[in-house]
């Protein structure tokens, strides 16, 4: 997606030409809250009211969000690494092919798998090669799933 010019007028365009607009991630250049995400001053007043900076970059750019929708944050749902929470890098980013209007369901779901414990009930890790993304979010263990390439029941069985 290329973009050069927002909607709105006002002090957007100054804001958003500061965005360091790189081929992955766009740091929110101006304010980050400590939780990781960036806010970003609506009008021109010596007051501004604050909202999400890449909430913010998504109205302007893709257009108004459908009520019920949140804006989940791909970069963060494919890096399978990252943890999320307040250090999570994603937060900050701005870059609207990294943005996704999602129901608010579904950004639960793709949420809540990390929180959630690192393994399955068998105790296989959820991790690398072992893990597979369902759609809505949640995790398949490959082992269980498909069996386990290390193990051999019959020599198990032998000793
Ligand atoms: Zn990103
Ligand atoms: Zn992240
Ligand atoms: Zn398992």
């Amino acid at each position: 997606m290329k973009v050069h010019a927002l909607k709105g007028g006002d002090k957007a365009q100054e804001h958003f030409d500061s965005i360091e607009k790189t081929d992955g991630c766009w740091p929110w250049p101006g304010w980050v809250v400590e939780s990781g995400y960036g806010r970003a001053p609506l009008g021109a007043n010596a007051r501004p009211r604050y909202k999400y900076a890449h909430i913010w970059v998504y109205e302007r750019v893709v257009g108004p969000i459908s009520a019920g929708m949140q804006i989940d944050h791909l970069c963060h749902t494919e890096d399978l690494s990252c943890w999320g929470g307040f250090d999570c890098p994603h937060r900050r980013c701005v870059n609207p092919d990294h943005l996704e209007a999602v129901p608010q369901l579904t950004n639960i779901a793709r949420q809540q798998w990390r929180v959630r414990r690192p393994t399955c009930s068998q105790g296989h890790e959820y991790a690398g090669d072992n893990l597979k993304i369902r759609k809505d979010g949640g995790r398949i263990c490959i082992r269980c799933r498909y069996g386990d390439p290390d193990s051999n029941p019959r020599s198990a069985s032998a000793a």
